[in-house]
């Protein structure tokens, strides 16, 4: 009897979570490449949208009040984490006031915690020392490795929300990979020119584009992630690169590009922009673009 009524208290439990059938589940994204890959597990079974742009500085979303409306009809919301949305995901949140996405319930979908994270600090972290990323390095789609890991966290989510789609989930997911391990494939000769070539970046967000691609990090720009570079920073920045001979700056659309070009005149090297997200140059329109447009383009420029 007692089992009897806990299974039947489980599935008015899994009812309540679950989309009505027929009914597509509705997914919100903070970033494109989010969006791109819930949308290759999702297929047709979901509606999906996304906050932040791919040419927008991810750190500096402005919050308005049309994401609200979006957050406020949502069964998913799915965000990097990693405080990366720290300064407006509160506010929109609270707007919307939509219990199937505040934070514990079955909709809030924090992707870092599927991720095996680079730069997380031990020990206290001092935020008056400026560095935006205490909690670790969020920039972790610029991995494959790592564009499968989210990809089958939204087929598991997906399939949490949506029983029905188990199978068109399962199978998307696969299709994903699949596509992902081709292309993978065609960058056999960029990847083995690459490999432990010094660099500098901008900012951290390139630590896990190097741990897939071994170019090797001499120096960032900014002294610390989020910090502007001043001027005893790039002086020392500059003799590093003329010791370790890096040839390349790569950096995001959003940054000073005047300042790296200043750097580049002092040491021979290149500035190379690369989008870091889908949408971040015309023509990088899904997440396999993106890591094939970056990985040729350094290739090219090295
Ligand atoms: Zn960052």
């Amino acid at each position: 009897m007692l089992s009897k009524l806990k299974t039947a208290l489980a599935l008015i439990a899994a009812a309540a979570i679950a989309v009505p059938a027929g009914a597509q589940l509705k997914v919100v994204t903070s970033t494109t490449d989010l969006y791109d890959i819930a949308k290759a597990v999702g297929g047709k079974r979901i509606t999906a949208t996304h906050i932040g742009e791919g040419y927008q500085d991810p750190h500096f979303i402005e919050a308005k009040p049309s994401f609200v409306l979006q957050l406020r009809n949502a069964d998913v919301w799915a965000f990097v984490g990693l405080d990366l949305e720290i300064g407006w995901m509160p506010l929109l949140l609270d707007g919307a006031r939509n219990p199937k996405i505040k934070q514990g319930a079955p909709g809030y979908v924090d992707v870092s915690r599927a991720i095996p994270l680079l730069d997380v600090p031990s020990g206290n972290v001092d935020r008056s020392q400026g560095d935006v990323h205490p909690l670790g390095n969020p920039h972790y789609w610029l991995d494959p490795e790592n564009g499968r890991r989210i990809a089958r966290l939204f087929r598991d989510k997906f399939t949490q929300l949506d029983p029905d789609g188990a199978a068109i989930y399962s199978a998307n997911e696969k299709n994903f990979e699949g596509r992902l391990n081709a292309a993978e494939r065609t960058w056999t000769d960029e990847l083995a020119k690459i490999k432990g070539q010094p660099v500098v970046a901008w900012h951290t967000s390139w630590r896990y584009f190097a741990e897939y691609t071994k170019m090797n990090i001499v120096g960032f720009m900014e002294p610390k992630p989020g910090v502007p570079p001043s001027p005893s920073h790039l002086a020392g920045l500059i003799q590093q690169m003329k010791r370790t001979g890096a040839k390349v700056i790569v950096m995001e659309p959003f940054y000073d590009q005047k300042t790296a070009a200043f750097v580049a005149a002092r040491t021979g090297a290149k500035v190379l922009i690369l989008p870091p997200s889908v949408g971040g140059v015309k023509g990088v329109g899904d997440y396999i673009s993106v890591m094939d447009y970056d990985i040729k383009q350094l290739a090219a420029a090295l």
